[in-house]
């Protein structure tokens, strides 16, 4: 079907693991009842529904009515957001935090409420790819009715302080939403503290299917539907559930999470052999702390080079990897996230981000490694 033989575009997606996909395929053959029908074949949909919910609040912490499944973490971010804009009506509150280096799953939505009348605040991203829960605390206002801030960065795999985080958002009252897209799977993600109001996922950077996600939302938090039509999911998602993506979700979450340990003792030499072996090659910097990130990404910035010329001269070579995030790859603008750590625009247009995950193996590191620096060298030669 390709040519790739080496993928290292994880962050983007993932592939599904063999496993889930037996799981889900009894749902997309035989069982494809409508969960909401009474006879038989709805209700056995119907009990597959509640099962995949309760094992995802067993993974994650929570009481299974506060889990919705969602179409992917796009629409758990708008949601999310949208909660708190409903939310800000009720109670006259009108300013939001977040930080200058979100996903564009939060940052289109907050624009559109800008245009509403709220004020946002962006956080400032240090050199580290870290903001500093003192700035948050700082920005706090009497009038603040959320502050939404990822657990990983997407693009730079940078870790947040999110527990430090929710106890100032606690403190002071104030929701916490988090993407934790890019952490589930990476590092633990426990909601039993309840600092956390809000968390976002989405099922294909862990193995599961695309077009399948969750949002939680604390109990007690006052909910408003996004998407408003029939009374499915207690009347909080509106939409017929997709019952085999949702099973595949469930799987794959319960094996993200029991293989979280020994993924990371994969990943981590194979992620420092990475970071030793593109080190190597001048004129290249690792961008975001080398000590908070997750296991499975690096990404570095390589002078005189654009990153997408790189990205093209290594799909030559059957190697996947990206310049910027998957979703504003394409295009020409540098990465939001990389000028908000401070990177120039020549800096932040010359960077590749490599992920990995639990299917990756030592030989596609080492043909990496093998093939980047001629790449680099051609292109640089070139220009
Ligand atoms: N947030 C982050 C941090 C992401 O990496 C992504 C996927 N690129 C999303 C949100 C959007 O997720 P989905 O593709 O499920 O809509």
């Amino acid at each position: 079907m390709s040519n790739t033989t080496v993928y290292l575009d994880n962050a983007a997606t993932t592939g599904i693991s063999e496993s889930v996909l037996e799981k889900m395929l009894p749902w997309l053959k035989e069982g494809y009842g409508n969960a909401s029908s009474v006879y038989a074949l709805g209700r056995k949909s119907a009990i597959a529904l509640n099962n995949a919910r309760s094992e995802c609040a067993a993974l994650l912490g929570c009481q299974p009515s506060e889990l919705i499944f969602t179409s992917g973490a796009t629409e758990s971010n708008n949601h999310a957001l949208h909660i708190a804009a409903e939310n800000a009506a009720k109670t006259g509150k009108d300013h939001i935090i977040t930080s200058a280096f979100e996903h564009h799953s939060v940052l289109e939505p907050l624009k559109q409420l800008e245009k509403r009348g709220f004020r946002v605040t962006y956080l400032p991203v240090h050199e580290d790819g870290i903001i500093r829960p003192s700035e948050l605390e700082a920005a706090v206002t009497d009038k603040t009715v959320l502050v939404s801030v990822m657990y990983v960065n997407n693009e730079i795999g940078t870790i947040q302080p999110i527990r430090e985080i929710g106890e100032i958002c606690r403190a002071h009252g104030i929701p916490l939403h988090t993407d934790a897209v890019q952490a589930f799977g990476n590092i633990p993600i426990d909601l039993h503290g309840g600092e956390i109001t809000m968390l976002s996922l989405s099922g294909h950077k862990f193995h599961a299917p695309k077009g399948v996600g969750l949002l939680y939302i604390k109990r007690g938090t006052l909910f408003s539907p996004l998407i408003v039509g029939g009374g499915q999911q207690s009347g909080k998602r509106a939409g017929t559930e997709n019952i085999a993506a949702i099973v595949g979700l469930a799987a794959a979450a319960d094996e993200a999470v029991s293989n979280m340990d020994a993924k990371n003792t994969w990943l981590l030499p194979l992620r420092n052999k990475l970071i030793d072996g593109i080190s190597k090659i001048p004129g290249v910097r690792l961008n975001g702390s080398a000590e908070k990130r997750i296991a499975s990404n690096v990404n570095f910035s390589f002078d005189n080079i654009e990153g997408e010329a790189l990205v093209l001269q290594l799909d030559l070579h059957g190697i996947a990897v990206s310049s910027g995030s998957a979703c504003s790859a394409g295009s020409s603008d540098p990465s939001h996230a990389l000028l908000a750590l401070g990177l120039d625009k020549k800096q932040a247009s010359g960077s590749i981000r490599v992920s990995m995950s639990d299917m990756t193996t030592e030989e596609e590191i080492d043909t990496f490694l093998e093939i980047l620096p001629e790449a680099v060298q051609k292109l640089r030669v070139m220009r």
